[in-house]
């Protein structure tokens, strides 16, 4: 009946619409197998998941579909399936993008943000689709920054809007902070090579690299699995079967609810309803709910002192390149623990952005990630656009088209 506001702002700048991606459903993943329409593929592997949830937005692009699309970014939503896809993906600044539209899953999680090949592509959308909106009271009135494309492409910019002198395609006087506690054991050999060699190649760039440590860093998972569903099972409360989605009709009032909410949630969104009704439940509210937010503040103090020395931080987006369909749907922990070099910048808000630095022995991309200070989204778009300009894995395609309908054709997936 209505359009979002950022689906608005885009058609008001004259782009086209194609179409809606596949996600999981209520964006709850990490890999869309939990989508309702089925599992997106991977377009560099096709027996490989695209991440998720946004990972039809991520297939659309990497598969030459669309040049750019949208996602949401709750835990990692955005950041994630860029990763797996090699491609670039904005999670801008909580409060930075209108979600007039949008369906809520956490609401004070979620963000709209987008998918391009290259910075600057995801510059110049999230410009469109940035800055206040009085229909979400949650936007800032922080202007945004004016991108200049051309002046970003030639690095003649004279606009006070970067923090790097952009007349200079150098990287000099960056400081960028590595935090120990996102190079654990048990991520994969070649994720952790492909991230030190792009440290390596920023610091040739003139960036200084400089050891941080964040360390509630091994809580974020735990304190993300109790708001998010706790968020997720009052938004979704409102999916009654009256006003909101599909009915089940029934006698009584109570068959109703009782029907259309057990027979048309999803297995994952139950789980997630009840974990989260569970842990707002009176006796269990301090225990859970509000003890899980003063560990957020810590987590959030953990970057806001790390942003007093260093202006961005460098991270891998997962511990592993694209796992394989059907890998983690028997054991949502496992799927959980996919997401957790990307929570944390939900958790404190900040805004973050990956691109693709290399690839494994398989193929397949591996990401990095940088995140800022708040409102900071700029200094992301002029970091990458300079090592974009500097290396080649953002220009990489996966195998055609034509070949990838021949492959689907020879394998047979369903
Ligand atoms: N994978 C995370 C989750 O399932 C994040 C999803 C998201 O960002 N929407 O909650």
């Amino acid at each position: 009946p209505y359009n979002a506001t950022v689906v608005e702002r885009l058609i008001d700048a004259g782009m086209v619409i194609l179409g809606k991606t596949n996600t999981d459903e209520f964006t709850m993943g990490s890999s869309t197998e939990n989508s309702a329409f089925g599992t997106t593929h991977n377009p560099w592997k096709l027996e490989r998941v695209p991440g998720g949830s946004s990972g039809g937005s991520a297939a659309a692009v990497a598969a030459n579909m669309a040049p750019l699309a949208l996602g949401t970014d709750t835990g990692g939503s955005v950041r994630q399936p860029a990763s797996f896809c090699g491609l670039t993906g904005i999670k801008p600044t909580y409060g930075r993008v209108s979600r007039y539209g949008l369906v809520a899953y956490g609401s004070s999680l979620d963000v709209v943000g987008a998918f391009g090949r290259q910075a600057v592509d995801l510059a110049l959308i999230f410009s469109l689709i940035a800055g206040i909106d009085p229909l979400d009271a949650t936007t800032s009135d922080i202007p945004v920054p004016e991108f200049n494309l051309d002046a970003l492409v030639d690095l003649k910019d004279d606009h006070n809007v970067f923090l790097l002198n952009s007349a200079d395609p150098s990287l000099n006087g960056l400081r960028i902070g590595v935090p120990d506690e996102y190079f654990l054991a048990g991520i994969q050999p070649q994720v952790e090579s492909a991230v030190k060699e792009a440290l390596h190649t920023l610091e040739e760039l003139g960036a200084e690299l400089i050891p941080v440590s964040l360390p509630h860093t091994e809580y974020a998972l735990p304190v993300y699995y109790l708001i998010a569903p706790a968020e997720a099972s009052a938004n979704l409360a409102r999916y009654d079967g009256i006003r909101y989605g599909p009915r089940i009709a029934a006698e009584l009032l109570l068959d109703i609810y009782r029907r259309t909410r057990g027979e048309k949630f999803g297995a994952e969104v139950k789980r997630r309803v009840m974990l989260g009704t569970y842990a707002l439940s009176a006796g269990y509210y301090d225990r859970y709910y509000g003890q899980a937010q003063k560990v957020r503040t810590l987590i959030r103090a953990d970057f806001e002192q790390a942003f007093e020395r260093i202006d961005l931080i460098a991270a891998p987006v997962t511990p592993t390149t694209a796992f394989s369909i059907g890998e983690h749907t028997d054991d949502p922990l496992s799927m959980y623990l996919e997401d957790i070099f990307t929570l944390p910048a939900n958790l404190a808000g900040i805004p973050g952005i990956a691109f693709p630095v290399g690839f494994d022995q398989q193929g397949l991309p591996i990401g990095m990630q940088l995140m800022g200070p708040h409102f900071q989204e700029q200094r992301l778009f002029q970091t990458t656009f300079i090592y974009q300009q500097a290396t080649n894995w953002h220009k990489r395609r996966p195998p055609r088209i034509h070949d990838i309908n021949q492959n689907v054709e020879a394998k047979k997936f369903s």
